[in-house]
């Protein structure tokens, strides 16, 4: 079996004017298919991929909305459209209680809430899925996916004072946030492309992908700030990009 990941949506932070979604990847070995992060735009991209019921898990790696609004579509699809239940959702402490503001506290039993804390593993039938806390300001999770010899390692939102080595071992697929040009840094809470390169270096990644970009930027000159800090050419996360890790 081989593991693929599919990129749903890629804008880092907020939507982009050529309809680009927010954070959102779908991971897949066999029948097993987790929806990782559910940023805006993710919903509508993710059925392209395959029927809604055929999912087997969401992780959502922390709560802000370009992460996590399109469960909202989900709870209804699910609840009123599937008469689906207890989809396993992992998600840090507290986080359903937060999103539940928006429907009254009341998700039905469309999902099965599990938290999520840093170090924690969980199994998802063949993937092995560890968290890892990130520098980032609300509870953030790294994901460290394995299966069949394989490891992806996805950043989630970080800033630099968390790297992939956190996940000793290496990588074959580094999916790693850059939201900035290193010279146009905004906020400490992200990476530029520098850094992503730099980190995935460091962690000896067999290859890198950059996500989680501002919409504005230039994408090749993210390139190659990234390629020059890894030392080798990166590859640019699009929509509906898959790659097999
Ligand atoms: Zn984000
Ligand atoms: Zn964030």
């Amino acid at each position: 079996m081989v593991v693929d990941l599919t990129v749903l949506g890629c804008s880092g932070s907020y939507g982009g004017a050529d309809g680009g979604a927010c954070s959102g990847y779908l991971v897949r070995e066999g029948d097993t298919r987790v929806w990782l992060d559910c940023g805006n735009g993710t919903f509508g991209q993710l059925q392209r991929h395959l029927p809604v019921q055929d999912l087997t898990a969401v992780v959502l790696t922390h709560e802000h909305p370009d992460h996590v609004v399109d469960m909202y579509g989900l709870h209804i699809m699910l609840r009123y459209g599937l008469h689906r239940t207890g989809l396993p959702v992992y998600a840090p402490a507290g986080l359903a209680e937060r999103l539940g503001a928006l429907v009254e506290g009341d998700w039905g039993d469309a999902f099965s809430w599990r938290v999520i804390d840093d170090d924690d593993e969980v199994t998802v039938g063949p993937l092995a899925l560890r968290f890892s806390r990130t520098d980032h300001p609300p509870p953030t999770y790294a994901v460290e996916v394995t299966a069949d010899g394989s490891r992806l390692i996805y950043t989630s939102d970080t800033g630099p004072a968390w790297s992939v080595e956190a996940f000793p071992g290496g990588a074959d697929l580094v999916l790693s946030e850059a939201t900035y040009l290193h010279d146009e840094k905004a906020a400490p809470i992200h990476l530029s492309a520098k850094e992503a390169g730099q980190g995935a270096r460091a962690a000896g990644a067999r290859r890198l992908m950059l996500t989680h970009l501002w919409p504005q930027l230039d994408r090749q000159t993210v390139v190659a700030e990234g390629s020059a800090a890894y030392g080798e050419p990166v590859l640019l996360a699009e929509p509906h990009r898959t790659t097999t890790i």
